[in-house]
């Protein structure tokens, strides 16, 4: 069940909630923007039979400030994000025992991070995890609508999925491309958004890549990492 789906005698007092956290951001010219939000809700619904947990709406706005630069993308920033993911954690533990957040986008690491450590300075029960498939050997650049994002999407929803419109972006070690990234933002990196090459991206693929994600946040939360 789903918190939005739930009437409220039926919130458990003291459970545990997920609550995905995405962005609203371009995925180059053939993914919809809403993928990090896709993600992370899939994590979390994979996560919640486990846990025994609820999966909240999703924060669908987040910290994407380098993505800027390309018509869609709508961005609160780290301050923002981290002040509403502290006020949720508050809100949500009056009545939760327990609270996870599932980052789908790596560019809300700093806002995630940031408020789980307040709200557990604060005595509250809040942890969060990444949406991190296992690091893969000899693949080059994958950091955005490239082959892993590519193949879960089509797993997920393919109907979303252009694949006709699908192209390879900048695909030079992210150690290079970094400096530039921060500094200039996607764009100037990679005119059409495109951090890695979705080529090859296949639904079998995206299935395996999400189970390998649910297995790690579970790992992850098993070992007690809270920040
Ligand atoms: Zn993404």
């Amino acid at each position: 069940m789903t918190l939005a789906d739930a009437c409220w005698p039926e919130v458990p007092e003291g459970g545990l909630v997920l609550v995905p956290i995405g962005s609203t951001e371009q995925h180059g010219p053939h993914l919809p923007l809403d993928v990090d939000t896709v993600v992370a809700v899939a994590v979390a619904r994979g996560l919640a039979p486990a846990l025994g947990g609820l999966v909240a709406p999703a924060v669908a706005f987040g910290a994407s400030g380098e993505h800027q630069d390309f018509p869609g993308t709508v961005s609160i920033g780290t301050p923002a994000l981290t002040t509403v993911l502290v006020e949720l954690g508050r809100s949500l533990t009056t009545w939760a025992g327990r609270v996870v957040l599932v980052n789908g986008h790596g560019g809300n690491h700093e806002a995630v991070s940031a408020s789980v450590r307040q709200l557990q300075a604060e005595g509250r029960d809040v942890a969060w995890v990444p949406c991190a498939p296992d690091p893969c050997c000899g693949a080059g650049l994958d950091a955005h609508a490239g082959r892993v994002e590519t193949s879960v999407m089509l797993h997920l929803d393919p109907a979303r999925v252009r694949l006709d419109l699908a192209e390879a972006g900048v695909t030079h070690p992210l150690a290079e491309v970094l400096p530039v990234l921060r500094a200039e933002g996607v764009r100037e990196v990679a005119p059409n958004g495109v951090l890695g090459d979705p080529h090859g991206a296949t639904s079998d693929e995206g299935a395996r890549l999400l189970d390998q994600m649910v297995a790690r946040a579970l790992q992850r939360l098993g070992a007690g990492m809270r920040s």
